[in-house]
């Protein structure tokens, strides 16, 4: 029962053969034996016990293949219900679970949010499925930029959130100007050249989730203020 399904049946079969064939075989030949309560129990233990795990393994096989496939269902499912079906990235159910995990650790970390400039001249100009388009191009973009340093949010809309755990705000500003660059560098097919602002912050103390991202908030929008294509820290 505790085996891997596929080798079970031989190593049963063979371990059998060593240990109860032998018991079998003497007993179903020496009748007088085989009466004895001794015998009766021996022949139970060593020769019907067998039958019944032969019937009971196929039942065992099937259950361990069916949590098997429960298990792998389950986790599907849960990756789902964190991920945006547009860009593959966190969403905001995701994203807020990382977010709560991140301010419940009390570690150091920093938030970068980023905002597409005039993104909705891009759907009024190319329609909406461009749109969605540019949306994908932009978050492959980012999440190739930042590479293993962060967890990248869609937070809403246009709207992108990075948390980098374990980082100051310098570090963080220059990743954020890391990732301006790599929007702005090349082109996106078919609209050509795009550009984002960023709002950069890091966790203080007493800080709570929505302190950090309103700090966050606020800095992205000194950022669309003074020009865009632009990060700034708080
Ligand atoms: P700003 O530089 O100030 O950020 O200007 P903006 O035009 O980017 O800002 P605004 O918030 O006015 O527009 C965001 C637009 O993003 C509006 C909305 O229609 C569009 N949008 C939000 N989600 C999606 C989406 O999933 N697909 C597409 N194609 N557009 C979206
Ligand atoms: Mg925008
Ligand atoms: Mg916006």
């Amino acid at each position: 029962v505790m085996l891997p399904p596929r080798p079970a049946f031989p190593i049963m079969i063979a371990a059998w053969a060593l240990n109860a064939l032998p018991i079998v075989g003497y007993l179903l030949t020496h009748k007088e034996e085989l009466w004895l309560p001794r015998g009766q129990e021996m022949f139970m233990s060593y020769g019907l016990a067998i039958l019944l795990l032969l019937v009971l393994l196929p039942f065992q096989r099937r259950a361990r293949l069916q949590i098997q496939r429960l298990q792998n269902d389950n986790y599907h499912m849960h990756n789902l219900a964190e991920r945006d079906a547009l860009t593959r990235q966190y969403n905001r159910r995701g994203g807020q679970r990382l977010l709560d995990d991140f301010m419940r650790s009390g570690n150091a970390g920093s938030i970068i949010m980023l905002d597409i400039d005039h993104f909705k001249l891009i759907n009024d100009t190319h329609g909406h499925l461009i749109g969605d388009k540019v949306l994908q191009q932009f978050s492959e973009r980012v999440s190739s930029a930042l590479r293993s340093d962060g967890h990248l949010i869609r937070w809403g809309g246009e709207e992108f959130l990075v948390l980098i755990r374990g980082i100051a705000e310098l570090d963080a500003l220059v990743v954020a100007e890391r990732l301006r660059d790599a929007i702005n560098r090349e082109w996106f097919s078919p609209i050509g050249q795009l550009t984002a602002s960023g709002g950069v912050t890091s966790r203080r103390e007493n800080d709570t989730l929505e302190s950090l991202i309103a700090r966050a908030d606020k800095a992205l929008y000194q950022a669309k203020l003074n020009g865009r294509d632009q990060v700034i820290g708080d």
